[in-house]
């Protein structure tokens, strides 16, 4: 069994301040891979999708799940389906078995309606610049509200993932000299490039058209 209060201490420094989201997030995935009965994905064995958009409130839940599920930017195995939601769908690669977990509504609510955010972050102020106690006590009660509560837990059910093979293939390109994954090299005239490079050339704004 996955326990989040073990990653608490761990999670809080790679996030770099304390906030409600990140521990939802560090409940959510553990809870996804108690349901699936997977161990921490060392390398790519655990795929994650969050349901997450950009630019909004509580987006710190994503950094929660990559410090329990260990799937992460680095290992390019959490992936954001920008659906401004805040579920996780969690993938065993090798079987396709999948849940989905997604913190209750009337919760996220709850907090969204104390000081932390209605005082603080909501004008602005940064996570790292809120007293502790309007803090505090939103860690304590999510850390310690049972799974049922806190949480909607699917079924586990199929998840159809496509096997992409990881890419070594790579050249250097011929006008900045950055090492580049061949997939994302262009042509341009008789040069092999990188996107940046293919970018100004066909914009004229490096001087050489
Ligand atoms: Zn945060
Ligand atoms: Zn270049």
């Amino acid at each position: 069994m996955i326990n989040a209060k073990d990653f608490m201490e761990m999670a809080q420094m790679f996030h770099g301040h304390k906030c409600p989201a990140m521990h939802m997030g560090l409940r959510t995935a553990a809870a996804a891979m108690n349901a699936l009965g997977v161990e921490r994905s060392k390398d790519s064995q655990l795929i994650a999708f969050v349901e997450l958009g950009e630019g909004h409130f509580a987006h710190c839940f994503g950094d929660g799940i990559q410090v329990v599920t260990g799937c992460t930017f680095g290992k390019g195995n959490i992936r954001q389906l920008g659906y401004g939601k805040f579920g996780l769908i969690l993938v065993e690669k090798a079987t396709h078995r999948a849940v989905r977990v997604v913190p209750r509504g009337e919760v996220q609510l709850g907090t969204k309606q104390t000081p932390f955010f209605t005082q603080y972050r909501e004008k602005g102020i940064p996570a790292s610049a809120v007293p502790p106690e309007h803090i505090e006590p939103l860690i304590e009660r999510i850390m310690s509200m049972p799974d049922e509560k806190l949480l909607k837990i699917s079924e586990v059910f199929e998840y159809p993932l496509e096997d992409k093979e990881e890419s070594f293939a790579s050249f250097l390109c011929e006008r900045c000299g950055d090492t580049v994954v061949e997939k994302y090299g262009r042509i341009f005239g008789d040069m092999h490039v990188c996107i940046p490079c293919y970018e100004e050339l066909s914009s004229g704004r490096d001087g050489t058209e």
